[in-house]
């Protein structure tokens, strides 16, 4: 009988110790993924740089809001609110221990080769973009399923596998990203500080924010990788039949957009370029690719005239603010050196010992300039060319080591 008159009182009291025990796992839950997170910063000098603290913080922030959440609910018991906001601080938990793990993962696949170098080639390219602009922007990558910016710990994912030294231009697009969340400019003028936000914020047609920033770092990449990022796009990666949803719809913009955008913004570039470069001709060809791979697929998944025009103009205007703003990242075609590269990569000279000075920037360009080639006359792409490709990229990062 004496447990029987004890127990309305246990079970009043039933409801608070069980949520307090399930706040309790997760906290041991953000207790373990800091531990996973500590281990592996020091692995890769970059990552445990600019990342740790990043994620210490979210993981301490979600950590206290769970442990002022028991708080109240043992004092006063558990209300509707506080199942709310017990539901939506698990969800952040599993978002944080979820990062946590992808990086602690990424970082020990990179540490064991499994991703081929493609990393430590891309956190060089990064770099390289970065020095142009601001070098403490570089940011680490890790392996990932797609290539995308994390913004929440600032580390770039690369996909892997993925098409190895054609696929390098893509890391041009994350850095895009990487700008619009921390680049900020003077405005001498109004003596103020601008940050990169503008150049999306102020929008690209009619898009939503998130696609107008996909169209931004398309151009940013075009501006400064020039011929090899359009190539990249247009040659393997956008897909001439995806629908085209109306601009003021949908996150990502159509890849219709995406290549009116790329282009265009090479065909600024073009335009400055005397005609002994490469740039007009190969913005010609890509332009004539990207319309024949169009005119296979039915006139409704393309863009409207409209939005064709919009989109023009905006690139034109975004490229004009990035060749005043970043005037030292804008690409320029080095034909000298492009052409010495290209000869070297299609192993037109004997050693190594005389490949010639380049950056990544021009050994991708000459990479490209030589695929597009092969394409063009049908006759195959020179043996050995990735791989001395990749040689060349690694020699640069050991110049700038
Ligand atoms: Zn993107």
């Amino acid at each position: 009988m004496a447990d029987n008159e004890a127990a309305p009182e246990l079970l009043e009291r039933a409801p608070t110790q069980i949520f307090l025990g399930r706040v309790a796992l997760q906290r041991d839950r953000l207790l373990a993924a800091g531990a996973a997170a500590d281990r592996v910063a020091d692995e890769i000098p970059a990552f445990g740089h600019v990342t740790r603290a990043a994620l210490k913080a979210a993981l301490r922030e979600t950590d206290q809001a769970l442990a002022e959440l028991a708080e109240r609910i043992d004092r006063r018991g558990l209300t509707d609110t506080r199942l709310e906001r017990f539901a939506m601080l698990r969800t952040a938990t599993d978002r944080v221990v979820g990062e946590c793990f992808a990086l602690a993962a990424g970082v020990l696949t990179r540490k064991a080769g499994l991703d081929g170098d493609a990393c430590r080639e891309a956190d060089e390219f990064i770099a390289e973009l970065a020095s142009l602009i601001n070098p403490s922007l570089a940011r680490p990558t890790v392996p990932g399923e797609e290539e995308f910016l994390h913004r929440g710990v600032d580390v770039i994912r690369r996909r892997l596998p993925d098409n190895g030294v054609w696929d390098l231009a893509v890391m041009a697009h994350e850095f895009g990203h990487v700008l619009v969340a921390h680049h900020q400019r003077w405005d001498t003028t109004n003596d103020a500080k601008i940050d990169m936000q503008s150049m999306v914020e102020e929008g690209w047609a009619a898009y939503p924010r998130a696609p107008s920033e996909e169209l931004f770092c398309d151009a940013f990449a075009t501006f400064v990788l020039g011929p090899a990022y359009a190539a990249a796009l247009v040659l393997h990666r956008l897909d001439p039949a995806e629908q085209t949803a109306p601009a003021s719809s949908g996150t990502h913009p159509p890849d219709a957009a995406r290549a009116v955008v790329v282009l265009e913004a090479l065909g600024r570039l073009a335009v400055e370029e005397t005609s002994e470069t490469r740039v007009p001709l190969l913005h010609q060809y890509l332009t004539a690719a990207w319309a024949s791979l169009q005119a296979q697929s039915p006139a409704s998944l393309r863009l409207s005239d409209d939005d064709h025009l919009s989109l023009t103009m905006r690139t034109r205007r975004a490229h004009n603010d990035l060749a005043r703003w970043l005037e030292p990242a804008q690409f320029h075609w080095p034909s000298m050196t492009i052409q010495e590269v290209r000869k070297h990569l299609e192993g037109q000279q004997p050693t190594a010992g005389s490949a010639p000075r380049a950056t990544i920037r021009e050994v991708l360009n000459a990479a490209w300039l030589s695929r597009v080639e092969a394409w063009q006359t049908n006759c195959g792409l020179a043996e050995g060319l990735e791989t001395r490709a990749r040689e060349a990229i690694c020699r640069t990062a050991q110049r700038n080591e």
